[in-house]
């Protein structure tokens, strides 16, 4: 099998449901999913629809209540909870929407902290400035977050998700809070990067000049697939 036909993620029939006071809460329900390695994936689809719980499920925060999650050859299902952490140590890179940086550290040492925390120190100072420069912060490595816009902020989270070297690349909303033009921007300097890395991105985004970007696109409603998400041209 050639790198580019070899299936990163590969979902059957899972199911997340949640037991709550009123009843229980189908958040996946039945969700059949195929993402090659190297491709990039938007999750579209209305709010409470289940794109949050789909993403834990890939990542390995959240167990299915039933199905299968194989994300890089590993049945997530089987893993111990320690073992879980671990595999996700290695292989995914999380984009948060709240930027979540240390204030008190320049946009650099955010980044080359995490390189650290990753096991990748040994290079990190120049890795780190290398990756902030490709992401389009030339000139604003040493500032602090708080001189940083919003969707600077963002890149230099991106860049803290991706200096481990992820294979798996999972973000929910990544541009959240930004505007659509900044959001695309900034979606754009992740996909390149993810594709440098040849990795495999998902991104959680209900913004369609975000999901146009994408490879592929589904569109998750009431837990399940309801299709290709209908980008405007
Ligand atoms: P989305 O990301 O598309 O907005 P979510 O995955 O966050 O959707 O949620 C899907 C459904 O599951 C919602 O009805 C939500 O309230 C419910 N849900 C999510 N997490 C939990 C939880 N931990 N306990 C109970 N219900 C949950």
């Amino acid at each position: 099998m050639t790198a580019s036909s070899e299936v990163a993620v590969d979902l059957r029939e899972v199911r997340r449901h949640y037991r709550t006071p009123s009843g229980d809460v189908h958040a996946v329900d039945g969700v059949d999913l195929q993402v090659r390695a190297g491709r990039a994936l938007a999750i579209m689809g209305p709010s409470g629809g289940g794109k949050s719980t789909l993403i834990a499920l890939i990542g390995a925060l959240e167990k299915p209540t039933s199905g299968t999650v194989t994300v890089l050859g590993t049945d997530l299902g089987a893993l111990s909870d320690e073992q879980r952490a671990t595999w996700r140590r290695g292989n995914v890179g999380f984009v948060f929407q709240a930027y979540d940086l240390l204030p008190f550290l320049t946009a650099h040492e955010n980044v080359a902290l995490q390189a650290a925390l990753a096991g990748v120190g040994a290079t990190a100072r120049d890795d780190a400035e290398e990756l902030l420069r490709r992401l389009g912060l030339d000139g604003h490595v040493d500032k602090l977050p708080d001189q940083l816009s919003g969707g600077q902020k963002q890149r230099v989270g991106i860049a803290r998700s991706l200096i481990g070297r992820p294979r798996l690349v999972l973000a929910d909303e990544p541009t959240g809070g930004l505007d659509s033009a900044t959001s695309a921007a900034v979606v754009r300097a992740l996909l390149d990067e993810v594709h440098r890395l040849g990795a495999t991105a998902i991104v959680v985004t209900h913004d369609p000049r975000v999901a146009e970007q994408f490879d592929e696109r589904i569109d998750l409603r009431d837990g399940r697939l309801a299709g290709p998400a209908a980008v405007p041209a």
